[in-house]
Parts: structure tokens; sequence; C-alpha cells
């Protein structure tokens, strides 16, 4: 197999191959109808390079690469491009924040993929307003070790990940909300945590888990950076999160069109391929006109991200909401352009249908997208 350039359109032909060799439609289909992650494609992947082309060798990210690799991902098994955008995410905190020891410790492994990484941040009473609803908390104990107790919702691949990036609260709630929360490194091993799977609708072939935390304790060297600013380290990421979204609506949209493309020229009805008659045609230029722009958005969202420009946080919410957007419509229009045949599980539309659904609230729910667009592109009153 190929290593992976740092080129966007080299990683795109690497992923083609990978997914070619590892993870054709049927495996795909099996292995989202048994739940199952699928260990191997992971690491077929993690052996070409893709987690590691997302870091050059002074340590900075490459949102193009992350976009290339996730938006071909998803077209193809959808839930290990969620598992990437978990990877990156571990990444890019701890590339951003964490010591020198940390840094060592951590980075090489997690971009070899020798280590599965979890983001555990929402909790059981809100994922929006998570800061003010976070009741997990780390008490220091007198030898400066940290005892963890709470309950965390929604983990995506915590139940055999290595380790975990945990948030809890580390002081009492003040009059910023966002203060006080620390982010720590918990091994997966630690005494005091139990997991609990969620069955969930789509992505079902990374597990979303349930973590119950009882007096873990971990070391003060496994605090992630400085104490107290674990929100604000996480919102750091809040750009390269929406890019990343972004890049998997896309590519389940995509994935999805191409699907009901083909569909529309081999199913006949009247004696004619369905993709001649004008309601169906319709739909299909609508679907090809949201990627499209959402392409355009995410491009210009990531050159933004990719200069430093302060703007590209404007564009990488515009292109969360377009390629969200695109998802939802192209897959409805899927479902509705392949009859009953939309519905049948042994075939990809119903699962890109399902799958598409995460998009529209996370890492961000639409309607907070929409909130900070009113704000910052608008530069209406903050609505919340
Ligand atoms: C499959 C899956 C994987 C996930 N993976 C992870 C993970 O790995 N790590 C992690 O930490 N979390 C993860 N999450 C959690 C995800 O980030 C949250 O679900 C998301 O942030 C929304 O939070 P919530 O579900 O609690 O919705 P809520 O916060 O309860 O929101 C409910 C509704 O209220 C609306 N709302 C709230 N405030 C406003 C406002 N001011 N204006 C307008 N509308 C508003 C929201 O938009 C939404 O429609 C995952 C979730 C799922 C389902």
């Amino acid at each position: 197999m190929t290593t992976v350039t740092r080129q966007p359109k080299a990683a795109t032909d690497v992923v083609r191959a990978v997914i070619s060799e590892h993870a054709p439609a049927n495996r795909v289909r099996e292995f989202d109808e048994a739940e199952r992650f699928d260990h191997e494609l992971f690491h077929a992947l993690a052996h070409a390079g893709l987690l590691s082309g997302a870091l050059d060798d002074s340590g900075k990210l490459s949102h193009a690469h992350q976009a290339a690799v996730l938006t071909e991902l998803a077209a193809g098994p959808t839930s290990m491009a969620v598992a990437f955008v978990v990877q990156y995410m571990a990444v890019q905190l701890l590339s951003a924040h964490g010591t020198p020891a940390q840094k060592d410790a951590h980075l090489a492994p997690l971009l070899a993929g020798d280590v599965h990484a979890s983001f555990a941040l929402s909790e059981p009473d809100g994922g929006t307003d998570v800061a003010r609803a976070m009741k997990t908390t780390a008490t220091r104990l007198p030898d400066g070790s940290y005892s963890i107790s709470g309950r965390k919702r929604w983990i995506g691949g915590a139940m055999d990940c290595g380790y975990m990036l945990l948030l809890a609260r580390t002081t009492e709630i003040g009059t910023s909300a966002i203060g006080g929360i620390t982010t720590f490194i918990v091994p997966r091993s630690t005494p005091g945590i139990e997991t609990r799977e969620i069955d969930t609708m789509g992505i079902r072939s990374l597990a979303q888990t349930d973590i119950f935390l009882d007096d873990v304790r971990v070391p003060a060297a496994n605090v992630l950076g400085e104490p107290d600013r674990g929100f604000r380290q996480v919102i750091g990421t809040l750009n390269g999160e929406r890019l990343n979204a972004a890049a998997v609506a896309l590519g389940i949209a995509r994935g999805a069109f191409d699907v009901a493309l083909d569909w529309a020229k081999s199913r006949e009805a009247f004696g004619r391929p369905i993709g001649a008659f004008q309601a169906l045609q319709h739909s299909l230029v609508d679907a090809r006109l949201k990627i499209e722009s959402a392409v355009l958005l995410l491009e210009r969202a990531v050159r933004a991200a990719e200069a430093g420009d302060p703007s590209g946080d404007v564009d990488s919410a515009l292109a969360k909401l377009a390629a969200s957007e695109a998802a939802t419509f192209t897959t409805d229009a899927g479902m509705r352009l392949m009859g009953g045949w939309g519905y049948a599980r042994e075939l990809p539309m119903q699962r890109y249908f399902r799958d598409a659904r995460l998009y529209t609230f996370a890492p961000l729910t639409d309607e907070m997208i929409r909130n900070y667009l009113g704000e910052k592109m608008l530069g209406l009153p903050r609505s919340y």
C-alpha cells in the first residue's frame, strides 16, 4: 500500500484504494447490521498514513487532509469517518495543549492508529449548553491526584478505546460557565469506569456509550495542559470540528447521490428509466446543487483555516450547515426516488438516510450554528 502524501488529492486516492480493498459495500452493510467496528479497516487506513497525514513534522494540522479523508470515508464506510473525526480531535487537542511529556507519550500511537481515543464532553443533561449542564466533577486530593465522578453520554468508541479525553468540572461554576473545567487523559482501564452501549439509529458501526465514573483516580500528570482551561481548549477546536463535520456530511450526501443517480438511470417505469421523469430529475438537480454549494463553501472554509484567516469561523459554520442540509436533502430525495427499494436494508440508501441525521445536531446542532451565524455573520444580538 502506498503511503499517503499530504496532498488532499493523493489522500483521496489512497482512501479510495483502501476502501476498495478492505471495505466494499457488502462489508460496510454487514458491519452496520452487526453493529460492529471494523478494526481491520481502521488499521489499514492508519497503515496507509491517513491519520498521520493530519499533522506535519512541524506539528501543524492539515485541515485539507482531514477534509479529504473524511469526505471520502463518509461516502463509503460512514461510521469509520466518525471514528476518524474523534481520533483527529484527540490529535488536535494533544498537539495544541499537551505538555511535552504528553505529546511524547500519546501522539505517535494516536497517529499510527495503535491507540483509539474517545472524546468525552457531552452529559445526560445537555450537549448544547454543556458547560452549564456539566455535573461530572474532578476533586483534587491531598497527594495532587484527582478523583473523577459523574456521567458522560453519547461518547463515540469509548467501549474499547485506549483512553478518553474527558472534561470535568474542577472549580465551582462561577460567573462564566466555561471556566473551571479541566480536560483529563483518562485511560479506559482505570478502575471506577463502567460503560453501557446506547442503541442508536445510525452510525451503527461505531458504538455510542454512556460512561459512569465513580471515584476514578488519575494523577495530576494526566491533566491536559493546564487545569481549569478545558472548555477553552475545546472552543479552540471548534473551527476544525465544524470543518470535519461538514466533510463527513458532504461525503454522506455524495455517497447517497451516486446511488440515487445510478438507480435513476437503471430502474424503469412506463417503459423509460425513472430518471427521464421531470420530477425526479429536478430532485436530483436540487440535491446536486446543494452538494456543489457545500463543496465550494467547505473548500473556502478550509483555505481560510489553513491561512489562519479569522473569517474562517463563519466560513466553517456556513460549510457545516450547507453540508448537513445537503446530506438530509439528498438522502431524503434518494429514499423517495428508490421507492420501496430505498427502504430495503440490503441497499445502502436507508443507511445513508439514518447516518445523515447525526450531522443535524453533532458536534453542534444546526440551530446553534444558525445562532452563531446570526450573531457573527449578520451582526445581530446574540440570541441565546
Ligand atoms: C451518534 C452520536 C455520537 C456522538 N459523539 C459524541 C462524542 O464522541 N463525544 C461527545 O462529547 N458527544 C458526542 N455526541 C453528543 C452530541 O455532541 C450532542 O448530542 C449534541 O451536542 C446535542 O446535544 P443534546 O443531544 O444534548 O441536545 P440538547 O442540547 O438537549 O438540544 C436539544 C434541542 O434544543 C436546541 N437548542 C438548545 N439551545 C438552543 C438555542 N439557544 N437556540 C436554539 N435551539 C437550541 C438544540 O438545537 C436541539 O434541537 C454524540 C451524539 C450522538 C447521537
